[in-house]
């Protein structure tokens, strides 16, 4: 009976149990599912004249000197015993543990399991091994596993509580049917559950793993799908003529890339196809997904309906609405800007205007969500640089519509992996392939050495007729940190170049300020920019062709390749410098990252490799639980089976509701609690 207090298992007090709980293990279940972090294999018993230094083994050898303790200093304590088997021997040394002095007799054996070290004298030893008598083993000839703890919890507490809870347990009912193991080849629970702690050979655990690797991932897809189960199948409206979109593309100035050209047939399968579209764009900044987005609302509008676009500041609204404007010029389609900074008469024009359908298109900021805003026949509505805005949001646009068909466009570089996941509601178009003639952006990481050189650097491209943006962590002093801060920077700068004119932007101040303090460096009147990382998203300035970035240590990849994308964006040959300081390895890696190449998706995955599992940026924030075991960059075939079988249970009859897949929905909707829904 899995749903036993831990309590009720040997060895587990109530103090013991409160410990547990600190984990958040209460039940046998809930320790059952505290999966080990590693495994220590002990099944192989070696003779110490055939174990090198660093192995770590269990040996079987007999006490030759039983332990005697010296005290070395006033705070520590050694104490040694040597012992031996046929082809030699070792010292078994403790530190502050003069209390095993008694335990060991002279001439008894014992298998040992530990590491084989050399002291300073060379001679070989092993520190506070694991020691069974003969007879009594409990752990020698198991593979043994190892747990994540900290604090007063053992690795032997846990080991033996484990042991009877898998005892307690009996037999485990199954939730993941038959069918569907047999389908993706996933073991039983029973046989899983204890090879994923005892496995009696690596193959078993191998097996263990992948269950419940597949059980996470399925569970969690599950607990996604069926909540967008709503959003995803409703009936949408029909855009039947798709042919009209052709004109749209022979007018551009271009011709687009394949990706691109890919992308926008998606999408318009989509509209055209009976249900409501709910599509991501993924595209590495500068791969061109506003013209996609054009298109599809150009398809729209000549479709007698109208498409609403949301972006995440003023400045790139204006931007989107400019940009539109050129490209719909002579086509008949009005488009209406909206923002929060119009006067309340200016927005009262445009939401009349979108009631009795005189605008085609609303391009505006989060202002495009307020109640105010509604629309004739709104058959569109994209959410640009998705990552600024919550669910909530995008849900809230969708609802000024009959189901309209939705679009995100997202620059955030999510590997594939965890798209999958994040967006486990949504179809993914990517678009994998920049404009021809795109140049990488030459990326170099430098050590204060190089400080003059490049801010010399900065000045000659900029007496040349370019501009450059300068990003710092921090915007003003802070007291315990050496780190640059914006406003120091660009006072210094202004004293060092009085005839470059400096501008200074940072999330502190006023949106209207930022957003005079933006247009006058996209009008060329600001040459160089001092910032923090507010100009993250999406601002197009092409002429800017020099980024430095100061104390790079302290942004994470994906966001170091997201400022980077601000550069090179016009013809131009284009720079990116990073300061960064200190010698931690991550930081080495990233920069080494950065310098090497310029592919959003390889370097988002290079990002998601470093932090590992738990820590990745998106899980949290985006209120997903943290996973137990899958790891999301190794375990991607997995999690593309886990959503195919999520997949299919959720289009059988009856979907995740019919009777038999009671247990196995009961773990879904247990694995996000309710505060953290994601809509
Ligand atoms: P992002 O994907 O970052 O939103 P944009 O849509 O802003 O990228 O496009 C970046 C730049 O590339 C724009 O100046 C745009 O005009 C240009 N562009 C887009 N598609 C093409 C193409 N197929 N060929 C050439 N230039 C293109
Ligand atoms: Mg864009």
């Amino acid at each position: 009976m899995i749903d036993k207090k831990i309590t009720e298992l040997k060895g587990i007090g109530e103090k013991r149990a409160a410990i547990f709980q600190k984990k958040g293990i209460t039940t046998v279940e809930d320790l059952l599912y505290f999966f080990p972090r590693t495994h220590e294999d002990r099944t192989k018993i070696k003779k110490l004249g055939e174990c090198a230094d660093g192995d770590e083994i269990c040996f079987r050898a007999a006490v030759r000197m039983p332990p005697q303790t010296v005290r070395v200093r006033r705070s520590m304590t050694v104490t040694t015993m040597t012992v031996e088997d046929d082809t030699g021997s070792i010292a078994v040394v403790w530190y502050n543990n003069p209390y095993v002095g008694t335990l060991y007799r002279n001439g008894e054996e014992y298998v040992f399991f530990g590491k084989i070290i050399r002291d300073k004298r060379g001679k070989r030893q092993v520190v506070n091994p694991i020691i069974e008598e003969i007879g009594k083993e409990r752990f020698t000839g198991k593979i043994v596993p190892i747990y994540p703890l900290s604090g007063s919890l053992t690795q032997k507490i846990v080991q033996s509580a484990m042991e009877s809870a898998l005892d307690a347990a009996g037999d485990i009912e199954e939730y993941i049917l038959e069918d569907i193991r047999g389908r993706f080849q996933i073991a039983e629970i029973n046989f899983a559950m204890r090879n994923i702690h005892f496995p009696t050979d690596a193959k078993s655990y191998e097996i263990a793993r992948r269950r419940f690797v597949f059980d996470e991932l399925l569970t969690l897809q599950l607990s996604l799908l069926s909540r967008k189960d709503g959003l995803s199948k409703a009936d949408g409206i029909v855009i039947e003529n798709t042919e009209c979109c052709g004109d749209f593309i022979n007018a551009l100035p271009y011709k687009l890339t394949g990706a691109q050209m890919r992308t926008i047939g998606e999408i318009l399968k989509d509209m055209s196809g009976g249900a409501a579209m709910n599509r991501l764009v993924q595209g590495d900044v500068g791969s061109g997904k506003t013209a996609v987005a054009a298109a599809a609302i150009y398809t729209a509008v000549k479709n007698g309906r109208q498409a609403v676009m949301m972006a995440p500041t003023e400045i790139l609204a204006r931007q989107h609405k400019e940009t539109l404007d050129a490209m719909f010029d002579g086509m008949d389609i009005r488009v209406s800007l909206l923002t929060g900074g119009m006067k309340k008469a200016e927005k009262r024009r445009v939401y009349e205007a979108a009631e009795l359908g005189t605008a085609d298109v609303i391009i505006g900021t989060h202002a495009v969500i307020q109640d105010e805003l509604a629309f004739r026949d709104l058959a569109l509505v994209i959410a640009d640089e998705q990552h600024r805005f919550g669910v909530e949001q995008r849900a809230r646009l969708a609802a000024k519509g009959h189901n309209p068909h939705i679009l995100i466009m997202s620059a955030t570089p999510i590997p594939r992996t965890l798209a999958l996941i994040l967006y486990g509601d949504l179809d993914i178009s990517v678009i994998d392939e920049l404009p021809p003639g795109r140049k990488p952006v030459k990326t170099y990481a430098v050590g204060e050495n190089m400080r003059r050189r490049i801010y010399a650097f900065v000045e000659k491209n900029v007496l040349a007729g370019s501009q450059a943006y300068i990003v710092c962590p921090l915007v003003e002093e802070s007291e315990k940190s050496d780190l640059k801060n914006a406003s120091d920077l660009c006072e210094a700068l202004a004293a060092s170049y009085p005839d470059i004119k400096i501008g200074l932007m940072h999330g502190k101040m006023r949106p209207k300020l930022k957003d005079e303090v933006m247009t006058e460096f996209l009008n060329g009147d600001i040459k160089i920019l001092v910032s923090t990382t507010v100009i993250e998203v999406g601002v197009n300035v092409p002429n800017a062709n020099v980024m430095v970035i100061e104390n790079a240590e302290r942004f994470g990849l994906s966001q170091l390749h997201q400022l980077r994308g601000r550069v090179g964006r016009g013809g131009d040959e284009a720079y990116c410098v990073m300061f960064a300081h200190g010698d931690n390895d991550v930081t080495k890696m990233r920069m080494k990252t950065m310098c090497a190449s310029n592919d959003g998706f390889y370097i988002s995955e290079q990002d998601l490799k470093l932090r590992g599992p738990g820590d990745f940026f998106g899980t949290r924030q985006h209120g997903l639980p943290e996973m137990k075991i899958a790891n999301l960059f190794e375990d991607r075939d997995i999690l593309k089976d886990a959503q195919d079988a999520a997949r299919f249970i959720l289009t059988e009859d009856g979907g995740i509701n019919a009777p038999k897949y009671a247990a196995l929905k009961k773990r879904a909707e247990n694995l996000i609690s309710d505060d953290v829904v994601m809509n």
